[in-house]
């Protein structure tokens, strides 16, 4: 049932994005602060930090248009795309990216907020966002499961950010539990995994803080033997 709903989020959000996509854009927040603007993208991504301190990377598993695109080609390529180098390359697009940014607001400022900046749906708006899904299509088709969440998102470093504040300052943010004693190494976890973990292992060992981890909960679902959970806790 749990996942019934999650995927049926994923299907809504997937839906919603022709009108969200803009307020998700990597590009128009570059544009915005060239005009001395905090865009709505600039709002969210900051929104999005705030939340993942408490929240994780709820945000992902549950409510990303661009997670759910990537899950609908992921029977065409289901193979796992997870090690540290293909990880890392987010965190290296990233700092390029925001530092200009950042750049861009302090050489413009001082800067004043407009949500809707940039934001007008006509035939350009369309067919930029068809090129960006397909490009998400393929590369995901390249690459394997939820390729893109591993390699080139940049939102999911503002959540990185949220969940390392959380665990600095030992705030109880969400998070996985294990019981290793019930644990029988079957697999299943690590199988369904969208993010290619090898969850099973990090049960065995008793540490289930991941960065790549979106807070799905298919593994908790998937176990037979209820040996992970989830809840609101402080970093161990
Ligand atoms: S470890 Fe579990 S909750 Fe985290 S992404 Fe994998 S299946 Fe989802
Ligand atoms: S599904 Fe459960 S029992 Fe099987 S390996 Fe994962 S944690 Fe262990």
């Amino acid at each position: 049932m749990r996942q019934r709903v999650r995927k049926g989020l994923l299907v809504y959000s997937a839906l919603m994005f022709p009108l969200t996509f803009f307020l998700l854009s990597p590009y128009v927040i570059v544009i915005s602060a060239a005009d001395g603007v905090l865009n709505g993208s600039a709002m969210i991504f900051g929104l999005l930090l705030v939340f993942s301190v408490i929240g994780s990377r709820l945000f992902c598993g549950w409510l990303c248009p661009g997670g759910a695109v990537q899950d609908f080609i992921s029977n065409a390529n289901s193979r796992p795309w997870n090690s540290r180098w293909k990880n890392l390359s987010k965190y290296v697009i990233w700092v390029v990216w925001f530092s200009f940014i950042v750049f861009l607001w302090i050489h413009n400022g001082p800067i004043k907020g407009d949500f809707l900046h940039f934001m007008d749906i006509n035939i350009i708006y369309m067919i930029i966002y068809a090129v960006v899904v397909s490009l998400i299509y393929l590369f995901t088709l390249m690459t394997g499961r939820r390729g893109m969440c591993h390699s080139l998102c940049w939102m999911a470093p503002f959540m990185v950010i949220g969940e390392t504040i959380a665990d600095f300052f030992h705030i109880p943010r969400f998070r996985l539990k294990a019981k290793p004693d019930d644990c029988v190494s079957c697999g299943k976890c690590s199988r369904i995994c969208p993010m290619g973990l090898n969850i099973a292992e990090m049960v065995k060992s008793g540490r289930l803080d991941n960065t790549e981890c979106i807070n799905c909960l298919e593994c908790v679902d998937e176990c037979p033997k209820k040996a992970i959970s989830f809840g609101i806790c402080q970093k161990q």
